[in-house]
């Protein structure tokens, strides 16, 4: 029986058994791991606010490979707010559900992993408008995983896009002008652009004074679905279009 301390947030937890749940815990040392949280759904449970997605502990785990097993939590922040607003819930809903897809199972990603703390933790204690803070973490995940999104030049002609009418081009997940765009776009307001070029260089803590129209988040989820199905053949639940 090996033993493992890890710090985590629960990604989401799912029904075991009658009485047990497993969670989904993205750490910074392990990545993603998965853990049986037994007796969990009686009413009584020390453990219950450990099979609650948003949690972030402490985790106490047993076991080896890929059957561990919870033996203690402790609560280190509370990010439960988020639940309590529908727009935070949706934001940090696609925030857990981008961590889930982009992180490797036992691969350590340090940065993955305080990306998604920050981003929570704005979500939760700031009023940072929420779909700016899931922009933003979208742009760390695809620069983390090597698919860095080029805000400044056009993908096929490499001129600048600034002026120009920009076009996002869905088959490549790229911007592109109006005069290298195929059929298959999404047509991209300038000031959707220059939101993105003005946050990618800010830190979570700097992004509170951005303010989007609708249609400017609606820019944003548009491009944050295509690049996931893209990327990583998924299909977000929690941004819908
Ligand atoms: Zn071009």
């Amino acid at each position: 029986m090996q033993q493992m301390i890890t710090q985590g947030v629960v990604l989401r937890a799912m029904d075991y058994s009658e009485s047990d749940k497993i969670i989904t815990i993205l750490t910074p040392d392990h990545g993603r791991i998965t853990a049986i949280l037994k007796g969990v759904k009686k009413v009584t449970a020390k453990m219950k606010f450990a099979s609650q997605p948003f949690c972030f502990a402490q985790f106490k785990l047993v076991g080896r490979g890929d059957m561990l097993t919870v033996s203690g939590a402790t609560e280190i922040e509370n990010f439960f707010d988020i639940t309590q607003d529908y727009r935070d819930m949706v934001a940090g809903s696609a925030l857990l559900e981008m961590a889930d897809t982009a992180s490797v199972v036992q691969e350590p990603d340090h940065l993955l992993f305080s990306g998604l703390l920050h981003a929570l933790k704005t979500l939760a204690t700031t009023d940072t408008d929420p779909d700016v803070i899931m922009m933003r973490f979208a742009l760390g995940v695809f620069k983390i995983t090597g698919y860095a999104m080029n805000l400044r030049t056009c993908k096929t002609c490499g001129k600048p896009l600034n002026s120009d009418i920009v076009r996002f081009d869905v088959d490549s997940g790229e911007f592109v002008c109006i005069h290298c765009s195929t059929n298959r776009y999404i047509p991209i307001s300038a000031r959707t652009l220059e939101v993105m070029q003005n946050m990618v260089r800010l830190e979570f803590p700097e992004l509170e004074n951005i303010v989007i129209t609708s249609t400017e988040a609606q820019e944003f989820h548009q491009i944050i679905r295509a690049n996931f199905l893209i990327r990583f053949g998924k299909d977000l639940r929690s941004i819908k279009a």
